[in-house]
């Protein structure tokens, strides 16, 4: 029985979102309110025996805002009233299958892992390593230091994931196996996924752990059938704690890969081992399935992410602006966060815009800017593929090129004498990609997003002021890019066009930079293309950046398959390329997107 309990803040620079539970009961209770509040997606940490004089236990809960406060003070309420009819189900939405449904989990399951899982303010000596080293580590297993429980936002909408994602951390493989997280693009199933990683690291250093994407899961079958080396892929995958597997409708209808996906999943699954699939679509609706791998993916929990409510979104929103250290407006996060609703992704690279927009231009971030930019920066649907990009993403160009600026004399203002207090906040990880098996020919799948693997994190993000000149800092210097211009044959009138709108939209916005013209190559669209002599025309002109104008869509040729194979070759030789479909050419809104990007570019 619960005779008294008050939920208090308990803030502390690590978490600076903790609050503690007291609890004047028998342990009984503590355990129990804890483990209910655990599945129902908060983070509790293990009950301890009180220090304040009026009560006996106390447990942190983690990651509280002001919704989640009143939510935890009526569901203590409501068991303090009557345990014994205390009723779960009230508190689960009824969309998801329920984690209550459940049988599996027990209670002691959940007490044990809550016991083992949250970072209590003491924890026991870890093995140390280097930042380098962590950073190598990372990106072998194919992590984002960025996507972590941390980082990640709770709001109705994905509540549900996020604690089957955190049930499964706590207990790999002993939970909801496989665990099954769908939803639409941009709503953070990689995220969560790679925060199972995360989790699962920090509590054993020794795990292994995987993430891949079902893409790269065939690229690497084929390789390894092709090259003879089936047992040691075999090997590989069958040896991991943890196998994340990321955009499961990809996986090709090819025989051999969802022959060999069976086999590993049947494998890992035998041994107890934890695999956690995500995909746009439940297990039901991907029509490449075989029907034994569908109703493999049925077995463990499926739940799904809804698009965010309007506060989640300003909360993710704040998040963001928080770990750049950027100062916006609420009334500016609103205003963001009523245009783009569907979207995370979307939603955080427009901040990031009008951040770097700002930046660049030397402009106050208001409402006011917001409003102007939105017509300009954001596309009528999602970047599809003729947006299709290999520059790094501008978030991270941003907090480096910031970075890069800040010891010059233009700084806004003079160097902290203090050493900066400790953020938490991303580590730097500037390890390439992990790049698994040799280069997967091409083309094999549609592709969703120009770049479905997270890419590597990028270095701690720095404060950004304001309206801190970033890239042309120097002085009235106007930073130039040399660039090539690739274009299908015919096609001049187009060139020109493109040009020109870049130049415009430059002028409009007096952005000091530009694209200087190193070249301009034409080629002719066809199904096997020769890319070597446009790359080494690249090198020979020593260019920054090459915009690639897309094929006419009339020729014989897959524009997704086209750009697939071009990226991987400018990938490959680290040139930075841009593609823009001919059809995008007259699209106006385009041009100030990619001129953010490109005047953040590294030289
Ligand atoms: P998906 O895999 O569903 O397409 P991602 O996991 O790649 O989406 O998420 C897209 C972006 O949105 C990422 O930068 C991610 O960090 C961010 N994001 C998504 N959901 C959240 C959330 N709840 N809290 C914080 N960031 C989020
Ligand atoms: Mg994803």
């Amino acid at each position: 029985m619960i005779n008294k309990w008050d939920l208090v803040e308990s803030f502390s620079a690590d978490y600076p979102d903790r609050w503690k539970m007291l609890l004047q009961s028998d342990r009984e209770d503590a355990v129990k309110l804890a483990s209910i509040l655990t599945k129902l997606g908060y983070s509790c940490g293990r009950p301890t025996s009180s220090r304040e004089k009026e009560f006996s236990w106390s447990f942190y809960v983690y990651q509280m805002n002001q919704d989640t406060i009143s939510n935890v003070q009526a569901i203590v309420d409501d068991y303090k009233a009557g345990p014994d009819e205390f009723d779960l189900e009230k508190y689960l939405p009824p969309k998801i299958e329920k984690i209550a449904d459940k049988e599996e989990v027990s209670t002691e399951e959940i007490e044990q892992a809550i016991s083992v899982a949250v970072p209590e303010p003491a924890p026991a000596a870890k093995t140390v390593i280097t930042e380098e080293q962590r950073s190598i580590l990372l990106s072998e297993i194919g992590l984002n230091s960025r996507y972590t429980f941390d980082s990640f936002v709770v709001g109705k909408n994905n509540h549900f994931a996020k604690a089957a994602a955190l049930a499964v951390a706590e207990m790999p493989g002993k939970v909801y196996n496989p665990l099954f997280i769908y939803g639409d693009v941009g709503l953070g199933k990689t995220h969560l996924m790679q925060a199972i990683g995360h989790f699962v690291l920090g509590i054993n250093p020794n795990a292994k752990i995987l993430y891949t994407t079902a893409e790269r899961f065939m690229a690497e079958v084929i390789d390894a059938i092709r090259y003879g080396k089936i047992i040691d892929f075999r090997n590989k995958y069958r040896k991991m704690d943890v196998l994340l597997i990321d955009d499961i409708q990809f996986l090709s209808e090819a025989e051999a890969a969802q022959e060999e996906f069976y086999h590993t999943f049947n494998a890992l699954y035998d041994d107890h081992k934890q695999i956690v699939i995500a995909s746009d679509k439940p297990p039901k609706k991907i029509s490449v399935l075989e029907e034994r791998l569908r109703s493999r993916f049925e077995w463990g929990l499926i739940t799904d992410i809804q698009s965010p409510n309007l506060e989640t979104r300003v909360a993710i929103l704040k998040a963001k602006a928080e770990i750049t250290k950027m100062i916006i407006e609420d009334e500016v996060l609103y205003f963001i966060a009523e245009q783009l609703k569907n979207n995370i992704r979307e939603l955080e690279g427009f901040l990031i815009r009008i951040v770097a927009y700002a930046s660049l231009t030397k402009r106050q971030i208001n409402k006011k800017l917001a409003e102007e930019l939105l017509q300009d920066l954001l596309p009528e649907e999602s970047p599809g593929l003729e947006m299709a990009t290999t520059l790094p993403p501008l978030e991270e160009a941003l907090a480096q090129s910031v970075a890069e600026q800040a010891p010059t004399p233009q700084a806004p203002e003079p160097p902290p004498v203090a050493p900066p207090p400790p953020v938490a906040a991303p580590e730097p990880a500037p390890a390439p990609p992990p790049e698994p098996a040799p280069e997967p020919a091409p083309p094999l799948a549609p592709e969703p997003e120009p770049a479905p693997p997270p890419p590597p994190a990028a270095p701690a993000p720095q404060p950004i002021p304001a309206a801190a000149p970033v890239s042309a800092a120097k002085g009235d210097e106007v930073r130039a890019l040399r660039t090539g211009y690739i274009y299908p044959s015919g096609h001049d009138k187009e060139l020109d066009l493109m040009i020109k709108n870049f130049a415009d939209t430059i002028k409009k916005h007096k952005i000091k930079f530009k694209l200087d013209r190193a070249f301009a190559q034409t080629y002719t669209p066809q199904q096997s293309m020769d890319f070597g002599g446009m790359v080494s025309a690249c090198r020979t002109n020593a260019i920054d950046l090459v915009i690639w104008m897309g094929p006419p869509p009339a020729e014989n040729l897959l524009e997704g398959e086209f750009v697939r194979s071009l990226h991987a070759v400018f990938d490959k030789e680290k040139i930075p390329l841009q593609y823009l479909s001919l059809e995008s050419v007259p699209k106006q809104y385009k041009y100030l997107n990619m001129v953010l990007d490109f005047a953040f570019l590294k030289k």
